[in-house]
Parts: C-alpha cells; structure tokens; sequence
C-alpha cells in the first residue's frame, strides 16, 4: 500500500504541480465562470492541464475543485452539484498520473464570503458545505484534504474539522500571507503570522501546514515561511508560492517570474527543509519542470533515485 503523504515526505521532499485556474482560462474558461463545472461538462480540458503537470514530473496534483463548496457553487447555480463535481475532480486528478503512483489532494478553498458577525454566513453554514465537499473528495478517493488560501484561523478549522469528520488519512492546512506594506513581515489578511498558524493547525489535527498564494510570497518569502514553521511545528511542511511578486499590467494582476528565475530559490527551500513544494499563481507545467530538474538533482545528492519528467509533446 501507498505510503500516507504525511510520512512519504519525510523521507525526501515531494514535488507539487503548479496553478489551475490560469491553465483553465487558457483553455478557454471565462473569467468569472465556473471552473469546477468544467470536471464534468470538459473533463478531457482539465486532465490536459493535470497530465502535462504530471508529465513535467509533479508526484502530488491538487484537484480543480478550489472553489467545490455549495456556497461557492450557488454563484453559479451550480450547489446542487456540489458532490458529482467534487468526485469528478478527483477522478480526473487521478487519472492524470496514467498509471503512475502519485498523491490526489483533494483541494478546498475559501468559501468566499466572510462569517457572521462580519458577514451573512454562519458557521453551520460554512460547515455543513466544507463536509459535504470534503466527503465527496474523500469518497472519491483523494489522498488528502487541502484546506487552502486561508486567512482567518475560524475558516481554517471548519475545513479541517470538516476533513476529519470525512475520514481524511492526510489533512494539509495552508495559509496566504500577504507582506507588509513596509515589506518587513507577512501576515494572513486577518492578521495571523506563521507562528501561530502552525502552532493552530498542529494543535487542531494538521498532519501537513502549509503556505500558498499570497501577495508578494515569492520563493524567498516562502523559505522565511518554512523556516518559521519549522521553529514552532515538527510537522511537514509545504510551500506553494505565487510565480514572483504581482504586477499591474493593463489593470490586470500578473505574475511573471519566468521557471529560470523561480526555480533559483528552490534549493534553499530543499536545504531549509520543505518536504513537499509546488507553485501557484501564474505558474505553468514549465515551472513544475524546472522544479523536478532541480528537486531531482537535490534527491541524487541525498542517495535518492531521480524522478524525472516527460519529454515535451
Ligand atoms: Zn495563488
């Protein structure tokens, strides 16, 4: 049997795939509609992204279900769907490793919405929508739960409590920090610091903490990220940040850094200890490229056989 995540990554560091929903929109998703539908109505759109991470040499693929609970559905008259796009999610996912062994995290994101007194959501609500979407996620067969992109603790647990109650083996928490304005610190938008977010995750059932996304988490931030979890938490830890700092190009936010420059900082985040990391916002199968050449030749170095990608079709 396959060894859970948890303890696989900390033998040798694992490598995760790269952003979905940039991919999505180049294959033809509009901004604004519902990635999640496409599981179901372009099922062979969504294994082409997944496959071509999977062929660059990602061991973990995060499913296209970020946005697969029912509140974030209802934007999109889709919540009745909630549990079908969530199980074709993983299925793709799987899939896309054609046969290989590799790990399906079972992605759930923010619910989008803010939770009372702050907002209209109450936490039955919230709750009774992660469980759902991560039981189908369970159901289907996912490796883990990743609660992701979170910046308030109170959200974060739902997502956990709701991946415990469905039987998760793996339970991955990951926070988005945003640096300071003045550049010397990051924090969630609610104000959490990594200290307290590790320490919250280990103490609530995390078998994983992570970070992803963010503004202006880039790969050197995220190796300040890793070492500060790894000061409070002996828990794995894993890092996705964003592909270089945001820019502001025709009013819209894009991110740059080309695999080259990204996969410069890798290696210290290896050295620091990451034991799974992967890339998000405006990464792309080449980024997961250049990260498995220089995860590859990371694990050589400590005796580790490499995994190698797929030459490019
Ligand atoms: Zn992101």
């Amino acid at each position: 049997m396959k060894k859970l995540l948890q303890q696989a990554c900390l033998e040798h560091p694992y490598l995760c795939d790269g952003a979905m929903g940039t991919q999505l929109m180049l294959a033809g998703l509009e901004q604004g509609n519902c990635g999640e539908e496409w599981n179901v109505t372009h099922p062979e759109r969504v294994l082409a992204i997944q496959r071509r991470y999977t062929q660059a040499g990602a061991d973990c693929i995060i499913t296209n279900t970020f946005g697969g609970s029912r509140i974030m559905l209802n934007r999109h008259s889709n919540g009745g769907r909630a549990a079908e796009l969530n199980k074709a999610g993983v299925a793709i996912a799987r899939q896309s490793f054609e046969g290989r062994d590799g790990y399906v995290l079972g992605d759930i994101g923010p619910f989008g919405g803010l939770l009372a007194p702050f907002g209209e959501f109450t936490e039955a609500d919230v709750q009774t929508a992660f469980e759902e979407q991560a039981a189908a996620l369970v159901e289907a067969g996912a490796d883990a739960i990743i609660v992701e992109t979170q910046t308030s603790l109170e959200e974060l647990l739902i997502g956990m409590n709701a991946a415990k109650t469905a039987g998760a083996c793996c339970i991955i928490g990951s926070m988005a920090y945003d640096v300071t304005l003045d550049g010397s610190n990051f924090r969630t938008m609610m104000g959490i610091e990594p200290e307290r977010a590790a320490e919250f995750m280990e103490e609530n059932g995390a078998h994983i903490v992570a970070l992803n996304c963010g503004t202006g988490m880039d790969m050197e931030r995220a190796l300040q990220a890793v070492e500060r979890y790894k000061s409070v938490s002996s828990l794995p830890v894993m890092a996705q940040p964003n592909a270089g700092k945001p820019k502001l190009v025709n009013m819209k936010v894009v991110y740059d850094e080309t695999p080259e420059q990204m996969v410069k900082g890798l290696m210290p985040l290896l050295n620091a200890g990451a034991n799974i990391v992967g890339s998000c916002c405006g990464s792309t199968p080449e980024h997961t490229r250049a990260f498995r050449k220089v995860m590859d030749e990371f694990l050589e170095s400590k005796g580790f056989e490499a995994v190698g990608a797929k030459r490019e079709n």
